[in-house]
């Protein structure tokens, strides 16, 4: 199967005071399948998002700068080489991104049937009432009850939850093919979360959307996710299917974010984190990224950087130890 969303050598890099430069993203490739929910998973500062709106374009340049070497392409097309009209075009279009913050995504003096209506309107229906009808549609989609009435309401008068479903919505409504979700869940409260979810679950497989779903907890990628790439320092630093990630982790950072999962069967005085600071984009550390703070790092690590390694292509890590696990510590 070919992929819907082909990322090639992505790099996205941020001129700082000082002449310094942090490369957010750094050489990324990755596939999206139809139908499939990837999802990109690391800490914050590992250029999780950075990527994702690098892909949408959405980067102020300058002070950023996404490198012309490397591609994003949708269906075959680069939208690094688009032109604005037709990245416009394709914003919303077939590609929609919802973020972590609804309440701060909405308009707080539109109501919300206009923010719909609207989005509906420039998005090829411009007649008012079939974009009123396509609104009303599209809150029933996301499972919100009596459309008709949270059409006239503002956004502050919704809950978390709700507010994320009138986003997802929107970004619904210019029949996107995939679907780029940045923490969607991260602002709500747990039993809210699932259900943004589930939500976010039910439309891929109704609609045959590809969602990229960006979150910094593996918990909530294990109850989604077909596919997990883990994102460390502007890298990939292992990519598996979702089931085989978890239950065979190869590289020490997925190990290590694993275990600091909460878990119900596991009795701890204290939840264990991932040792030591994410380094910073503007010094990412020579050899393996990860070697400062891993447990099992040797020579070899420390002399130079490994490339994605596996035994087949479905499963690669960033890691020497694929290599020679004979060196994995006890
Ligand atoms: Fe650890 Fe070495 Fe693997 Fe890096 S390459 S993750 S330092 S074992």
């Amino acid at each position: 199967m070919k992929p819907l969303l082909a990322v090639r050598d992505l790099t996205t890099e941020f001129a700082m005071p000082g002449g310094l430069v942090a490369r957010a993203v750094d050489g990324v490739s990755l596939d999206l399948y139809p139908g499939e929910t990837l999802a990109l998973v690391g800490e914050s500062g590992s250029g999780k998002t950075t990527l994702a709106l690098s892909l949408l374009r959405l980067i102020p340049e300058p002070p950023g700068r996404i490198d012309p070497a490397g591609r994003v392409e949708l269906d075959g097309a680069d939208i690094l080489r688009w032109d604005a009209k037709a990245l416009r075009r394709v914003r919303g279009g077939d590609l929609a991104m919802i973020f972590q913050e609804p309440g701060s995504s909405l308009n707080p003096v539109m109501t919300v049937g206009s923010q719909i209506t609207e989005t509906v309107r420039a998005h090829g229906q411009p007649d008012r009432r079939a974009a009123r009808r396509r609104a009303l549609e599209l809150l029933a989609d996301v499972g919100i009850s009596d459309p008709d009435r949270r059409l006239g309401q503002y956004p502050h008068q919704l809950s978390g939850g709700m507010q994320q479903r009138v986003m997802i919505a929107m970004a619904l409504a210019g029949n996107p093919k995939v679907l780029i979700a940045d923490e969607p869940t991260t602002a709500l409260d747990v039993t809210i979360q699932l259900q943004i979810l589930d939500l976010l679950s039910d439309l891929q497989r109704r609609l045959g959307l590809a969602v990229l779903l960006i979150t910094h907890d593996l918990g909530l990628a294990a109850r989604v996710a077909d596919r997990v790439a883990v994102m460390y320092a502007g890298r990939i630093a292992e990519s598996a299917p979702a089931a085989r990630l978890f239950d065979h982790p190869q590289h020490p950072y997925t190990e290590a974010l694993l275990h600091a999962v909460p878990r119900i069967d596991r009795d701890v005085a204290r939840l264990p984190v991932v040792p030591g600071q994410p380094p910073l984009a503007t010094q990412w550390p020579t050899g393996c990224r990860f070697h400062p703070r891993c447990r099992h790092a040797w020579e070899r690590c420390r002399g130079a950087e490994p490339s994605l390694l596996g035994t087949d292509q479905e499963h690669l890590a960033r890691c020497w130890l694929v290599d020679e696990p004979a060196r994995r510590a006890p």
